[in-house]
């Protein structure tokens, strides 16, 4: 296991490789010098457009007190152990994140970067309000997380998925997301 770092102003190592699987955490900070500098990018990207602290000032400009990690990075196996999520997750190259702002609803922090985009102050990959059980809790530790916000850098995602904006349900009788698709945003 690595030690911790920051990654960017806001942003550390350890809180975009923590997971709610206890077992599993040693192994999802075991990472190498290329998943660390992609962790850096998606902390703070080289397109300011682009990554954590862009969307950060954007949920502080509107009166958020912080932009707080449920998951970030999942190592194959971690990710596999995460109700829904596809082994091509973003997630397992360190592109995607998944949180919440602790003073806004979901909602409304969704609606703040979907704005921004549509706007042109923010690029994303996907943006997903997703709602499923996977032990997430509040930066207090005292709630449980069930619907969160997830949006991604453009990375390596599919070209054809590059802005797309959906809601995201965990249908639990087929063990399997059902995706509602609001807009996709074509980024100049
Ligand atoms: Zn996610």
């Amino acid at each position: 296991m690595i030690a911790d770092q920051q990654l960017s102003d806001h942003f550390s190592l350890y809180e975009l490789t923590q997971t709610t699987q206890a077992d599993l955490q040693e192994l999802n900070r075991t990472l190498t010098d290329e998943l660390i500098e992609k962790g850096r990018q998606l902390a703070k990207n080289d397109d300011p457009l682009q990554g954590l602290e862009c969307a950060r000032a954007l949920v502080i400009a509107a009166g958020g007190t912080c932009l707080f990690t449920n998951s970030a990075y999942r190592c194959p196996k971690v990710n596999g152990g995460s109700p829904g999520s596809s082994s091509t997750s973003q997630h397992v190259s360190f592109e995607a994140f998944d949180g919440h702002v602790p003073n806004q609803t979901i909602d409304e922090t969704f609606l703040i970067l979907l704005t921004a985009a549509r706007a042109g102050k923010f690029k994303f990959g996907q943006l997903i309000i997703e709602s499923a059980d996977r032990g997430y809790k509040s930066a207090d530790g005292t709630e449980a997380i069930s619907r969160w916000v997830h949006f991604s850098l453009i990375g390596t995602l599919n070209p054809a998925h590059v802005g797309q904006v959906m809601k995201a349900t965990w249908n639990a009788g087929a063990a399997k997301f059902d995706y509602v698709r609001i807009d996709q945003i074509k980024f100049a």
